[in-house]
């Protein structure tokens, strides 16, 4: 039986990890795994989820199965935050609870592939490396399309726009909602609009991936391209973690929402439970038990909502440094979240490693809150000489 498999390539970025343990130099820095990192390079349990957690330790009455679509209530109070009172209300909405962003997206793939005709999913370079391999093991067939001009830092809208106008009807367009993996560039809106209106003119299906909401500009401004395109699209999806913004990654914390007309929506969600069920049967509770609580509570909401602003505007203090720190580091001041694709070429990637210790995914793609306010000046002088911008 298993004669026939074949080795597989251990995954990069986790290779890092165990690169970075074994460097002895107390000097080194971990930009690699996509992890929030607090001034003192860790990354804490928040406060908000170790109070809402306590509660639930003294109070969880049983910890007997849920259904496929897991903690109703989880989603039910997620709704507003994502979409915004207006939307999150829509009767043509509904959603199910999942293990992570990824099981969010990998629902979402095995949804697509049950769909009518022999729809492909459009996917943006470079992206989230998972992206990809997700659909293509629900058998989708995916289709990559230009999206980041690395000489300016930012989106190739003009090339973006003209590769899905060749999109079929019924076509799924994958988008990042916010706070792009890897780049960090970003859509503006005068961008976004344009690309509602080619979605809705081409009849294609936005899923739109929101891993980082609260990470970028604020959890509004995050989530308005999403309820935008969602207000105007009448079929889409969105694939949602809770794993960044409430600092839950083991957990495994996310949903998936899919917008349909009314006609077909009860299917929808028969269909979802179905998948989810062969899946995974039904989420793990105890990361998503953890945020109901705290969007139970309103103090503990504030205390969330405030511990997700510090992390977020000490991420954008960093991009901010960076870019101040070296003309061709410009576009970082433009972009959001916790990724930034240098220019680097892939020899200077290795060189930075094995010279400073400077831990790097060989794309370019560093995780900024991998840096200090203190570690940037030494970062930029380290990795200057090599800048191809
Ligand atoms: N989408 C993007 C763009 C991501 O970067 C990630 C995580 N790296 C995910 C989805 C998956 O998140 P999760 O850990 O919740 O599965």
């Amino acid at each position: 039986l298993f004669g026939a498999l074949e080795r597989q390539p251990a995954d990069a970025l986790l290779g890092l990890i165990g690169l970075f343990r074994q460097d002895p130099r107390a000097t080194k820095i971990d930009l690699g795994v996509g992890v929030y990192r607090d001034d003192a390079g860790e990354t804490p349990v928040m406060q908000a989820i170790k109070a809402a957690e306590h509660r639930l330790a003294e109070t969880q009455p049983t910890k007997a199965y849920l259904g496929a679509e897991g903690d109703a209530r989880f989603v039910d109070l997620l709704a507003p935050i994502v979409f915004g009172a207006a939307l999150a209300g829509d009767p043509g909405l509904t959603g199910v609870q999942t293990p992570g962003g990824t099981g969010a997206l990998r629902l979402a793939a095995e949804l697509v592939a049950r769909g009518a005709g022999d729809p492909k999913v459009w996917i943006g370079t470079p992206t989230w490396p998972n992206h990809a391999p997700i659909f293509r093991e629900a058998g989708v067939t995916v289709r990559p399309h230009p999206f980041f001009d690395a000489a300016s830092g930012t989106v190739d809208f003009a090339a973006m726009a003209s590769a899905l106008a060749e999109a079929a009807p019924g076509d799924v367009v994958l988008l990042h909602g916010c706070c792009h993996n890897p780049t960090g560039a970003e859509l503006d809106a005068a961008q976004w609009s344009a690309l509602t209106a080619l979605v809705v003119e081409r009849g294609l299906i936005p899923l739109i991936d929101l891993a980082y909401q609260g990470l970028g500009r604020g959890l509004e401004d995050d989530a308005s391209a999403t309820r935008s395109m969602l207000a105007a699209a009448p079929e889409a999806i969105v694939a949602y973690s809770c794993d960044k913004n409430f600092g839950l990654y083991r957990d495994r914390v996310g949903a998936l929402w899919v917008k349909a007309d009314g006609g077909s929506l009860a299917a929808v969600r028969d269909n979802i439970l179905v998948l989810a069920r062969s899946l995974w049967s039904m989420p793990p509770d105890h990361g998503a038990a953890t945020v109901r609580e705290i969007l139970e509570d309103a103090t503990l909401t504030s205390s969330w909502r405030r511990e997700l602003e510090e992390m977020r505007s000490r991420i954008a203090g960093l991009r901010a440094a960076l870019a101040d720190a070296d003309a061709r580091l410009a576009p970082l001041a433009h972009q959001g979240g916790m990724f930034a694709m240098l220019p680097l070429p892939r020899d200077a990637i290795f060189a930075l490693r094995a010279s400073h210790g400077i831990y790097m995914a060989e794309s370019g793609r560093i995780n900024i809150a991998g840096l200090r306010g203190e570690t940037v000046a030494s970062f930029v002088a380290a990795i200057a000489p090599y800048l191809q911008r």
